[in-house]
């Protein structure tokens, strides 16, 4: 899923375990829950659009990744709060995405990612996708799919209204 998904959910999770544990269980369970989120959240992201590659050459691609993106950085800033879930919920992409991929690049003369190699997070979510949402449509490529993660994010958003007031 797209960065303000993840950004949502690590909120709510924050915000959930600061209601009901104390400390130190509070931050503990912020950090591991938020963090095995992203891959069961991930492993649905079948049923959005989501393209594995980038399509530079594509408006509607680059126009709804640079909006996710924004709208996921706007809301790191109006929730800043919430930081310890917002950054381990994003830790599975922060590694594969920003060090283990720009690693494999210098390393390989030809440029070309393995994306299976064993350092990679999102290997595991491959593996919960392939054995429990097999059944999910996929729907990657499916432009009109991104009406599924912005369903989940409206619900997501309203679920945090109501943990706020
Ligand atoms: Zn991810």
């Amino acid at each position: 899923m797209n960065l303000i998904t993840h950004v949502l959910i690590g909120i709510i999770i924050q915000i959930l375990c600061f209601i009901f544990l104390a400390f130190p269980f509070n931050f503990l369970l912020t950090i591991i829950i938020a963090f095995l989120s992203h891959f069961i959240v991930d492993a649905f992201s079948k049923i959005t659009y989501h393209t594995p590659e980038p399509h530079w050459d594509d408006k509607f691609w680059i126009s709804w990744n640079i909006s996710v993106r924004v709208i996921g950085y706007i809301a790191i800033i109006l929730f800043y709060p919430y930081y310890l879930g917002i950054i381990f919920v994003n830790l599975p992409d922060i590694w594969d995405w920003a060090i283990v991929r720009r690693i494999q690049k210098r390393r390989n003369k030809n440029r070309k990612i393995d994306y299976h190699h064993n350092n990679f997070f999102h290997r595991i979510v491959d593996k919960i996708r392939k054995k429990t949402l097999f059944w999910l449509p996929n729907w990657i490529y499916e432009k009109k799919a991104v009406i599924s993660e912005i369903l989940i994010d409206i619900a997501l958003i309203i679920g945090i209204y109501f943990l706020m007031i």
